[in-house]
């Protein structure tokens, strides 16, 4: 079936369980009218994903953990989106679905699986990786090939935007899941869903409104409320990838450009009558938004009251040249930090540790030990909890206590768990007295992928400015001292320089 802009709904796959009166415990795909029967969990309930270095993941009730030592473990579950086929054409039924990944580095990375239908039940291949926070929209299976069609990212566009739509296509043969395609379409090319025609009418006033709703992919909520001609508008969409709001009068009349993908709006209210904002989803899983807006009265005799104003802390300025910064998150941490510290004193080199709250607690002497070498600390809360999604109050107990024990000696940069904000983490980071600092070269060195592939991902794309993350913390990082030693004598040999970030 061709999906169209208007009918994308109905060519989403989406999971769902059994028909009444099925039961299914064994990985198998149930015979039958495969037409109507649709996989579920169920189906892979026990289904054991080889990851890459002799480590697996085997699903209990869609969830796997893997745990890498210490505190670094990866939570996967299946994502839905089960696609079923024959795709090595063998004669036996093949099945696909979506597999995230909550990274206990830096991500949230979704795969595809494919479970070859064998004699003994499914058989999982090694699943291929679509991207980090990517909203995957579907799944299919049709001859010889997989499909995946997810909202991806320009290298240049922040975590939290998509801005292109990717199209990968999966072969299995050999024992392997191979990617035999992978093209991308720019996202402003593609129609937001139809806006709904029946508007919640809610009411705008001088103090933000907050409104909740979920929409599913290829939905559009329209909320329409009485303005004037003058006042000020104010909108945010505190919401997944993928969800983005439009702005218009009563008549039509686009505030905003119909190919934008924007989540804020700020404008001023052309003409008196009703301004529409909607929201439209193109986030292949049903996503929860919060709505906030307010209209202040510009021509008032009396100003409205301000919000008050936040200055972000400056980012810090970076220097020119052959430069790049090293970081170490998720520490202090026996014996390891003492190691780092050791081969950064043999290159001259300085880092800034983006430190635990309770690793602070438990190691302080390691703290002084860092800061007496010259290098700077940064936060990364107190127990490496994702910051999306947390109030304000829940924001501030997770950064603030960890800020008091640094006291004078912690810098302003806030380093997010997982690298997960929403909308509002960047405004709390800055009413705590922070700016955000990610990275642009992620060693994924917490899995340890061995001491080469850490070195050759540094060296590889050594660049200007570039931020590296790699870890002191959670768990063995004998890969990552043994790493930094010879990144260290490649690039200091090429002329690189190594001052702290932060
Ligand atoms: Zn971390």
């Amino acid at each position: 079936m061709a999906c169209s802009a208007v009918a994308l709904a109905s060519c989403v796959a989406t999971p769902s369980g059994p028909p009444p009166g099925t039961t299914n415990s064994s990985s198998t795909i149930p015979s039958g009218d495969t037409a109507t029967r649709h996989l579920s969990v169920e189906d892979v309930n026990n289904l054991t994903i080889p990851l890459g270095d002799g480590t697996s993941a085997t699903l209990h009730n869609g969830v796997a953990k893997v745990s890498y030592g210490g505190a670094s473990a990866d939570t996967y579950h299946v994502a839905g989106f089960f696609a079923e086929g024959d795709l090595n054409a063998d004669g036996r039924p093949d099945a696909a679905f979506v597999l995230a990944d909550d990274s206990a580095g830096s991500g949230n990375f979704f795969h595809v699986v494919v479970a070859l239908g064998t004699e003994s039940g499914l058989k999982a291949l090694p699943p291929v990786l679509l991207g980090d926070r990517v909203p995957v929209e579907k799944l299919a299976m049709t001859g010889s090939a997989a499909t995946a069609t997810f909202l991806d990212r320009g290298d240049e566009t922040p975590m939290t935007s998509v801005d292109k739509r990717t199209v990968v296509t999966l072969a299995a043969s050999g024992g392997t899941l191979r990617e035999t395609s992978r093209k991308s379409e720019p996202l402003s090319s593609w129609p937001l869903p139809a806006p709904n025609p029946v508007a919640d009418k809610v009411t705008a006033t001088s103090s933000p409104t907050t409104v909740s709703r979920t929409l599913d992919y290829g939905q559009s909520q329209s909320f329409q409320f009485p303005a004037s001609a003058g006042q000020q508008l104010r909108v945010t969409l505190d919401a997944p990838l993928g969800l983005f709001l439009s702005v218009r009068d009563l008549t039509g009349r686009q505030l905003t450009s119909s190919t934008d993908r924007i989540t804020t709006y700020s404008g001023t209210v052309p003409a008196t009558g009703t301004v529409v904002i909607d929201v439209a989803s193109l986030n292949g899983s049903s996503s929860s938004f919060k709505l906030t807006f307010s209209l202040s009265d510009a021509k008032a005799s009396t100003p409205a009251p301000k919000p008050a104003v936040v200055t972000t802390p400056p980012a810090p300025a970076k220097a020119s040249g052959k430069v790049m910064y090293l970081t170490f998150d998720d520490g202090p941490n026996p014996p390891y930090t003492s190691q780092i510290l050791k081969v950064l004193d043999k290159y001259n080199a300085k880092a800034t540790f983006f430190v635990l709250g309770q690793q602070v607690q438990s190691y302080p002497s390691l703290v002084s030990a860092e800061v007496a070498a010259g290098h700077t600390l940064g936060n990364h809360t107190w127990d490496h909890q994702s910051l999306a999604g947390m109030s304000q109050a829940q924001f501030n107990k997770e950064v603030l206590e960890t800020k008091r024990l640094l006291g004078s000696r912690g810098t302003s940069c806030l380093r997010p768990p997982y690298g997960a904000r929403d909308s509002f983490t960047s405004r709390y980071a800055a009413q705590a007295g922070y700016s955000l600092q990610f990275w642009d070269i992620d060693t994924r060195d917490w899995s340890r992928p061995g001491v080469n592939k850490i070195v050759n991902t540094v060296v590889s794309q050594a660049r200007p400015g570039a931020v590296v993350l790699m870890h002191d913390g959670g768990g063995n990082r004998t890969q990552s001292v043994a790493a930094l030693d010879q990144i260290l004598t490649k690039l200091t040999a090429q002329g690189w320089r190594f001052p702290a970030l932060c």
